[in-house]
Parts: C-alpha cells; sequence; structure tokens
C-alpha cells in the first residue's frame, strides 16, 4: 500500500479527505491512496513556489542541469521495482510502464543536455549599439497531467520548466498516481524547497490550481474539452499555456503496403498499444479499396494474437482500461456503430484470470464497414477498438484528415518512404509518421504536438525549453539602425 502526499514546500502534507486507487484489472484491490487538496492547500503551494522561484531562476544553470540530471538518476534507478506497481495502478502492460518511466529518466538527461546552448543569451552588436535578447523563466508553473503515461507527461514539461528556472506545482491524475508521487517524493533531495510542489486530488484542485494568480504558465496534458476550460481560465491573467489534447491519428494505407504479418502487428501496435489510450494512438485506419479486403483478413489476424490479462501478467500483451468512466464511454461508442450496421470484429485471447468481471477489461475489436459520421470515425474512442475504412481517392483521405477537429499525429503506411514524405506534408497534424505509430516514432530532438484543436505549443527538443520561457531584449541603441534596416 502507498499512501502518498501532498508536497508543500518540500514537507510532506495529509489531507482530511483521501481518494483510494483500485487496480483496474481487479478493483477489488486496493494498491493505495493520495489526498484530496483542499484549496488552502492548493493555495499554500502555489504560494511555496512563488516564495522559491527568485532564488531558484537566480542560481546558474549548472546547479540547475545537476539537479536535473539528479532527478534522470533517481528516476532510473527507480525503474525495476516501480514498474510493476505502475502497471497495476494503471492497468498497461509492463513493457509500456518500463517506456513511461524510461523515458522520464531520458527527457531529464535530455533536456539538461541541450539547455546550456538553447538558453544562451544572444547579442547583437553593430555599428548602432548593442542588443541584448535574452530567455528568462517564466515564474511558478502549473504543471497538469492525466492518467495514462502519468510519468513521462509529467517530466515532459518538469524538465524543461525547471531547468529554465521555473518553479513548478504538480497535480497529477487521480486515476493513476501512486509511482509518480514516490519520484516527486524522492526528488525532494536535489531540489530546494518550494521549487517542486506537488498537490494530487481531482479535478477540482486542477481547477483552483490553474486560476490561481501567481500561476504564471500552464503546461497541460489532457482532453480537449478540459484544455478549454483551462485556456479559458488562462486568459483571466493572460497566463501563458502549453496544451496537449486529444487525437484521433489516422493511418493512411497506400495501395504498395506489403501486407505481412510485421507490418500488419506493428499497425496493431499503434491501435490496440496501451489498451488504445494513447494520445497520439492510431484511431482510424484508411486502407485503398482495391485491397481493402485482405487488408483486413491480415490485420485481424495480427490483432488475434493480443493476449488480454492484469497489466502486470507478463503473458499480457494488452491490459485492462484504466477505469470504469472510460471503459464505459468506448462501449457506448462500440454499441452505437453496432446499432448503426456496422461489423464489429472481436478479436484476441483471454488470459485466464478469476478476476475477469472486477476488472476494466475489454477485448480488441476492429470496425469495418462503418458510417464515416459515427463518433468511432470522427470523435476520439481512446480504447481498444478501431474502424478500418475504404478510400479511392487518396485526395479524399487528404481532405477527411485535414477537416477533422484533431490534428495530433498521423502514419502513412507504404513502401516508398519518398512519397510517404510528400504526402506528410499535405497533412494538417503536428507529426505525420512512416511506417510506425509508437513510441519508437518519437524523436525527443524533435518537437511533438497538435495542430487544431489537439494542442497548442510543442514539448520535446529546444522548442519545450523555449515554452518555460520569456523573451527579454535589452538594448543600449543611440546610433543609426544597424545593417538589417539601413
Ligand atoms: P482529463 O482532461 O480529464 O484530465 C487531465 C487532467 O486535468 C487531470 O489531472 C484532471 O484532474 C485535470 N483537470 C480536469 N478538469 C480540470 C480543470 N477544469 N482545470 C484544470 N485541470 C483539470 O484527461 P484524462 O481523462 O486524464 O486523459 C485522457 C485525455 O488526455 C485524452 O483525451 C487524451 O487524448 C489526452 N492526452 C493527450 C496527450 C497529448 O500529448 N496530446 C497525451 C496523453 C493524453
Amino acid at each position: 500500500m502507498i499512501n502518498g502526499k501532498l508536497i508543500i514546500n518540500g514537507r510532506e502534507e495529509a489531507s482530511d479527505r483521501t481518494i483510494e486507487v483500485a487496480s483496474p484489472a481487479d478493483t477489488r484491490v486496493v494498491l493505495g491512496s493520495v489526498p484530496d487538496a483542499t484549496s488552502v492547500q492548493v493555495d499554500a503551494a502555489v504560494e511555496a513556489a512563488a516564495t522559491a522561484f527568485p532564488e531558484w531562476s537566480s542560481r546558474p544553470l549548472e546547479e540547475r542541469q545537476g539537479a536535473l540530471l539528479a532527478a534522470a538518476g533517481v528516476i532510473h534507478d527507480m525503474i525495476e521495482e516501480y514498474v510493476p506497481l505502475l502497471s497495476r495502478e494503471n492497468g498497461k502492460i509492463l513493457e509500456e510502464s518500463k517506456i513511461d518511466l524510461e523515458f522520464a529518466s531520458g527527457i531529464c538527461s535530455y533536456t539538461a543536455g541541450i539547455s546550456a546552448e538553447t538558453l544562451a543569451d544572444q547579442e547583437i552588436r553593430d555599428t548602432g549599439g548593442r542588443t541584448l535578447i535574452r530567455r528568462r523563466p517564466i515564474g511558478p508553473v502549473a504543471a497538469i497531467t492525466p492518467w495514462n503515461f502519468p510519468v513521462v507527461l509529467s517530466f515532459m514539461k518538469l524538465a524543461p520548466a525547471l531547468v529554465a528556472g521555473n518553479t513548478v506545482v504538480l497535480k497529477p491524475s487521480e486515476n493513476s498516481p501512486l509511482v509518480l508521487t514516490e519520484i516527486i517524493r524522492a526528488l525532494q533531495q536535489h531540489f530546494p524547497p518550494g521549487v517542486l510542489n506537488m498537490v494530487t486530488g481531482g479535478d477540482t484542485v486542477g481547477e483552483t490550481l490553474v486560476s490561481h494568480p501567481l500561476i504564471r504558465k500552464i503546461g497541460f496534458t489532457g482532453g480537449i474539452d478540459t484544455g478549454r476550460k483551462v485556456m479559458t481560465a488562462a486568459a483571466q491573467d493572460i497566463k501563458r499555456v502549453t496544451l496537449e489534447l486529444g487525437g484521433n491519428d489516422p493511418a493512411i494505407v497506400l495501395d504498395d503496403l506489403d501486407l505481412s504479418p510485421g507490418t500488419m502487428r506493428r499497425i496493431a501496435k499503434g491501435a490496440f498499444g496501451t489498451t488504445g489510450q494513447v494520445c497520439f494512438g492510431l484511431k482510424r485506419i484508411y486502407v485503398p479499396t482495391r485491397i481493402h479486403d485482405r487488408f483486413v483478413e491480415a490485420f485481424c489476424s495480427a490483432v488475434d494474437e493480443i493476449v488480454v490479462g492484469p497489466g502486470d501478467d507478463p503473458r499480457s500483451t494488452m491490459g485492462p482500461l484504466n477505469n470504469a468512466q472510460q471503459k464505459g464511454m468506448v462501449e457506448k461508442i462500440v454499441e452505437d456503430a453496432r446499432a448503426s450496421g456496422a461489423i464489429i470484429t472481436t478479436l484476441g485471447q483471454r488470459l485466464d484470470t478469476a478476476a475477469w468481471e472486477h476488472g476494466h477489461f475489454m477485448m480488441p475489436s476492429v470496425i469495418t464497414e462503418a458510417d464515416p459520421r459515427l463518433a468511432v470515425v470522427e470523435e476520439e474512442q481512446f480504447g481498444p477498438v478501431v474502424p478500418v475504412l475504404r478510400y479511392d481517392e487518396l485526395d479524399e483521405v487528404i481532405r477527411l484528415v485535414n477537416q477533422s477537429q484533431y490534428g495530433l499525429a498521423a502514419s502513412i503506411w507504404t513502401s516508398d518512404e519518398e512519397r510517404a514524405f510528400l504526402l506528410g506534408r499535405r497533412l494538417d497534424t503536428g507529426s505525420v509518421f512512416v511506417n510506425s505509430h509508437t513510441f519508437t516514432s518519437l524523436d525527443p530532438r524533435a518537437p511533438f504536438g497538435g495542430a487544431k484543436r489537439s494542442g497548442l505549443g510543442r514539448e520535446f527538443s529546444p522548442d519545450s525549453l523555449h515554452a518555460y520561457t520569456e523573451l527579454q531584449t535589452i538594448s543600449r541603441r543611440t546610433g543609426p539602425p544597424g545593417p538589417p534596416l539601413s
């Protein structure tokens, strides 16, 4: 049992109310709890961050880099012990929990490594005088994260914010908070009190945090509707925001794709990885009519290999959904599709677990002959179900992808890489992957984020550091303008 605590100004605090964390694979099993922070505690955490800001931001960069590198080491050392717990509290399989923790450690060391170059001052000197352009930290940051990849999604905000000299109040999701709270607790030794605070609880805690007037920047990952609320709250004080929101990523299969089992397994992993609960998961598949039937047959064979069981059972290749609300939402989307005449093919192997009916399990399904106006095609299903849709003209698919409200990522599947890179330029999405659509598609050196309603701003890459700084220009210009304007 892990009973998490709030971290306010370097001290651990409880609250009168707690939220229990039950296993998604067997909801009778309680794994621990976290405090449901009061508004007074949220205020105290923000005030601690504001008080710690002047000292932390004026430290030499090397010291902040050192703290972040130490954090990378702490997380790295926790991986082996905490992977099973992360799978138990979240539902996802062991391999996915390991990715969550490894990426979190990696993003800390990567961000520390690029910070000197990215944050360096620029100076322009010419006959007209001298201009200094500097990046300075913004102030206390609110980092708000969801449950699907609770650790790495938190560190994608914490790492750039902290190394750039900001202080932080983190608000994890109450649906998978235990491993993350253990990590934040372990990291306190490397940061002065008040630099890295954490308040746990439900949506109200997030609301109170983002509307606090001392918060200057919000880094948020979650659903579009919540993102809209966060942006509205931010508007009051013109707070800076980075929003990573939902996606409805298409896979565009081209007519030259080899339909080998290996390729089909890669597409299945893109759609059913983390039980379909990945923001940039593959959520609809467009296939040329000419190869549609052969594709469906080969794809269903790959999906049928999926083994569904508790996330911490090494035999499972897909775990349960994270929570009852999510499962209910996905089941409704599938039932609506069935009622409209779509064909639902339920596949996969079920592990013999006594607790099946007490967990949020669902078998993977492939939907064919779906009306393109169905929610399973137009919305983010965030579960283990994917529609396969026919197309005749590639231009028509591009139009459908570009007119969608979502624009997180897309993938193109083909034997012709050059063709894919050209086609990718026509897609209105933040990322386009070629022949992959999983975590291996990501490159932390490249920006990641959404177009349209899928988000605002970018994480990863030097852009992630820019997002946690404010530009300032200091100049002495007494002569005529320098060469560019003269
Ligand atoms: P959610 O939007 O319900 O909650 C996310 C976080 O916001 C939680 O910590 C929640 O407590 C908090 N919150 C809720 N209401 C708030 C408010 N009014 N003000 C401030 N904070 C508030 O999302 P979820 O159900 O936890 O996660 C699933 C969603 O997250 C999906 O839509 C998924 O696509 C998206 N997501 C996006 C990315 C990305 O990088 N683009 C990554 C992972 C998940």
